[in-house]
């Protein structure tokens, strides 16, 4: 089946009320139906329901949907983007690990990486996201985990997958992708051969800026690489705190599974069924927003390149952008609705975002509601200026996420702006 199709139906069987519409299941736990069936479920020897820090039948459907638009195996949801980010990295490091983070991430990526885990004793090497060879000199034996973006906020570099992918294939080493801004609709980063994608699906899942939350989702086979890797040795061995389970003998996506089993069970950032139910009713129209998101996008994109006060943009759907030809090979059906441009200086920059009226100055992105943001004032204020420039954010840099407004209108807020 097609995206417009697994968006609409993929993983919902209807129960005896057969209501066309995925029910809220507002519930904390379920009950068994005498202790020897709980005591199946808690030995995984039969599937079903728990706890809602576990799983819950609303945010099941939300996962298997996701996963299907991924053409993934699996996925687990979270409370939140930084969290779904956080379970990634500590389902595979321990202190004395390293993990290999590409310079170009979200801002909130890089202080979790390079600051809040490195407290855990896990050290973050980073690579220049456009220059993949520097990753073979920076993975060792204790490397657990590359971590890129599909499509990077806010620099809107595209990476070179394959090349990405054969050196963490080489050395056995995880690849993780945050597909957030390019969505599975424009970026199938499984089928590029990475073995796990995360989102935040604050963004333009739920499309409306509506609630905060996030996904993982595993690559089908995961455990043909885990399987009798050294680097994974806790998926191999018996798991102490699960009475001796050894993940890579069970016949189940074992990635997200030992992210629902260990970490939501012990670090508790599950999705609330509310705001899962809200990401099933985002996911219905997301090809479709996708596709505008990206046409307006270009459209405002070319605007700005003609524009006398602009020195850049960045966009990776325009002919002149350095990412053009990565695009054209790994994104489909578009570029996303998130660019980025260069004035001149800081103070130029906070003007123009100060007199947008339809752009309003918020920091997010992925909102039907189009957005301006000056990262260098604020999602990346905490960067030092060496993390800015890796970043790519220089202080004249304004980030817009367009959203599904009328184009028209879009570009002339913007005319108006750079006048003011
Ligand atoms: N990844 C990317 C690319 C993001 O842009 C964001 C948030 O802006 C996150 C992850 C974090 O997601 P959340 O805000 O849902 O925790």
């Amino acid at each position: 089946m097609r995206d417009q199709t697994l968006a609409i139906h993929a993983g919902y069987k209807k129960d005896e009320q057969g209501t066309m519409a995925v029910p809220i299941y507002q519930t904390t736990a379920y009950e068994f139906r005498d202790a020897d069936h709980a005591a199946n479920l808690f030995a995984l020897k039969e599937l079903g329901n728990i706890y809602t820090r576990l799983m819950n039948p609303t945010t099941d459907v939300f996962e298997k949907r996701f996963a299907a638009l991924e053409g993934g195996a699996a996925g687990v949801g979270t409370a939140s983007g930084m969290a779904a980010i956080f379970y990634a990295i500590a389902n595979v490091a321990e202190a004395g690990d390293n993990i290999i983070v590409a310079k170009q991430v979200y801002g909130g990526t890089t202080t979790l990486t390079g600051h809040t885990i490195k407290r855990f004793g896990i050290e973050t090497r980073y690579f220049d996201v456009n220059n993949p060879s520097e990753l073979e000199a920076l993975i060792d034996e204790k490397s657990k985990l590359i971590l890129f973006e599909s499509i990077t906020n806010p620099s809107i570099d595209v990476p070179d997958f394959e090349a990405i992918v054969a050196i963490a294939d080489r050395h056995g080493v995880l690849s993780c992708v945050d597909n957030t801004v390019a969505t599975p609709i424009l970026c199938k980063p499984l089928a590029l051969g990475c073995d796990l994608t995360v989102h935040s699906a604050s963004k333009y899942t739920t499309g409306q800026g509506l609630a905060i939350g996030g996904i993982i989702v595993e690559r089908e086979n995961l455990v043909e690489k885990i399987k009798d890797n050294a680097r994974y040795a806790h998926f191999n061995e018996p798991d102490q705190s699960y009475h001796g389970l050894v993940y890579s003998d069970l016949p189940l996506p074992l990635f997200t599974l030992r992210a629902r089993l260990a970490l939501l069970r012990d670090l508790g950032a599950a999705p609330s069924p509310f705001n899962s139910w809200l990401y099933i009713q985002g996911l219905e129209t997301l090809p479709l927003r996708m596709r505008q998101h990206s046409s307006s996008a270009l459209a405002i994109a070319e605007f700005l390149e003609n524009h006398p006060r602009v020195k850049k943009v960045n966009y990776p759907g325009l002919p002149s952008d350095k990412n053009y030809h990565l695009a054209q090979k790994y994104l489909r059906d578009g570029n996303s609705g998130l660019l980025s441009f260069e004035v001149e200086d800081l103070e130029s920059a906070k003007r123009i975002a100060n007199a947008t009226e339809i752009f309003k100055l918020v920091v997010n992105i992925g909102d039907s509601k189009s957005i301006i943001t000056h990262p260098a004032s604020t999602t990346h204020q905490q960067l030092s200026a060496q993390e800015l420039i890796d970043a790519g954010v220089p202080a004249g840099l304004i980030r817009l996420s367009v959203g599904l407004e009328d184009t028209g209108d879009l570009i002339a807020d913007l005319k108006r702006a750079f006048e003011y």
